[in-house]
């Protein structure tokens, strides 16, 4: 009897085929042999067709699609968006640095983020991005100065909070009161008079992100009802925007989640936009993980089997610091055996080698182990690699993109000289 073949989140790109995992053309088990585990696995196709439902679902609108590139900053993801004619939403001074090393184009870029310091702001004036998100009084007051120290114009979009439940976990829904983030949207209307009375700041639009892995289109529709009904008030204190960005957020499925898909959600806000009379305005959107998510796994090998009396625990050579979001969120990731074995099934634990109880990758799977084989923890192309670390003293995983039957190293495994780079000891 073969153990039932579940459906990768990552299908058609990552699917089963003579019982064996693959990512498009290649064998997950002969990468894993020949590179070593953990590893990072992308496919081409799986970005292409992400970034593809989101084209077509923009057909006949003026909208500006900006990669939230905080989930996945690989500069060969970020070149293979920018080739395909993607902004990029960055979230920090180092983030510029990679899409300017991408070669993509800085009047594509939106600069969100609750906390730019001013070289940050410095550098993306020079440059020329096209708007900053700006999240507070005090940043528009120094934003104001290190323009008009550098002789430059900002634009900026405000982000308000609407308070609306983005019906997540609360680590990722930003879009409550009690949130870090954002304007609240009573004081929205005071903070763009005062905006618009500053030196070196150019009003043009305004922007919300209201959360992660969100599955329904109800809290977006909120938040837009909410953003429109401010723009009506600032038209009516003689101040027009340009552009309405909606953020990111959309989720993916990583369970037995139905997410939304961009078609879905647009069709809705167009038609509202149309209703309320802003169909002119270009709609901005900054999605992570919906571009991202799916189209890649992360590779680890049963190192050990243990047994103990109240649990099956299957140790892997991938942990929390490849991979944090189950110990961050207590996320759930599917986890697929690259080379399914038709012996018994147990229910187990998978669990890295980290000396913490918050290291685990996937709890309570029922699963046919032995020791050496590999497993894909799925859906680990959004907040897998960039959110790694070195704790424990463990180098990074590589990163590997697979194009039909090829495979490029796009970042190379760390070595024990690039974990004490940089250290020195004390003079004797
Ligand atoms: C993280 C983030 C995004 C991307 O969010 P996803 O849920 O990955 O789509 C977009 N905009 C801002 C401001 C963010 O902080």
């Amino acid at each position: 009897m073969t153990a039932e073949l579940a459906t990768p989140t990552g299908a058609p790109f990552f699917h089963y085929q003579a019982g064996e995992l693959r990512a498009e053309g290649v064998s997950l088990a002969e990468l894993g042999q020949e590179l070593g585990t953990p590893l990072y696995v992308y496919s081409r196709g799986a970005l292409a067709a992400a970034w593809a439902s989101y084209q077509e679902a923009c057909v006949g609108h003026e909208v500006l699609v900006c990669f939230g590139m905080k989930a996945n900053s690989n500069l060969a993801v970020l070149k293979e968006f920018a080739r395909l004619g993607s902004g990029f939403d960055i979230v920090s001074g180092g983030e510029l640095a990679r899409v300017l090393a991408a070669g993509a184009d800085p009047a594509k870029v939106v600069f969100s983020g609750v906390g730019k310091q001013a070289w940050e702001m410095q550098a993306a004036l020079e440059v020329g991005v096209k708007c900053f998100n700006v999240e507070s009084i005090p940043e528009l007051k120094r934003l104001s100065e290190v323009a008009t120290a550098l002789g430059k114009t900002a634009a900026v979009s405000l982000r308000v909070n609407p308070d609306v439940d983005a019906k997540t976990h609360p680590y990722i829904s930003t879009g409550l009161k009690e949130n870090k983030f954002g304007i609240a949207i009573e004081e929205a209307p005071h903070a763009y008079t005062f905006a618009a009375s500053l030196p070196g700041i150019a009003v043009v639009g305004v922007d919300c992100h209201i959360g992660s892995q969100i599955t329904e289109v109800s809290p977006y529709l909120d938040a837009l009802d909410k953003l429109l009904k401010l723009i009506d008030q600032l038209k009516a204190a003689g101040i027009a925007l340009k552009h309405l960005d909606l953020g990111g957020g959309l989720g993916i499925r990583y369970d037995d989640e139905t997410p939304l898909t961009p078609k879905l959600l647009l069709d809705k806000v167009f038609a509202q936009l149309q209703a309320r009379g802003y169909g002119h305005l270009q709609l901005v959107l900054e999605p992570g993980r919906s571009l991202v998510g799916n189209a890649g796994v992360l590779l680890t090998t049963v190192q050990y089997l243990k047994h103990t009396e109240a649990r099956n625990f299957a140790i892997v050579d991938a942990a929390m610091n490849d991979l944090m979001r189950p110990a961050l969120y207590e996320a759930w990731h599917g986890v697929l055996p690259v080379a399914p074995r038709s012996s018994e099934q147990t229910l187990y634990d998978v669990v890295g080698p980290v000396c913490e109880s918050a290291d685990w990758l996937a709890r309570g799977r029922t699963l046919a182990l032995a020791e050496g084989d590999v497993l894909a923890i799925e859906s680990a192309g959004a907040y897998g690699f960039v959110m790694a670390g070195n704790y424990n003293s463990r180098p990074r995983p590589a990163e590997i993109m697979v194009d039909g039957e090829q495979f490029h190293v796009i970042r190379q495994r760390e070595t024990f000289a690039d974990l004490i780079r940089g250290e020195s000891c004390l003079p004797d």
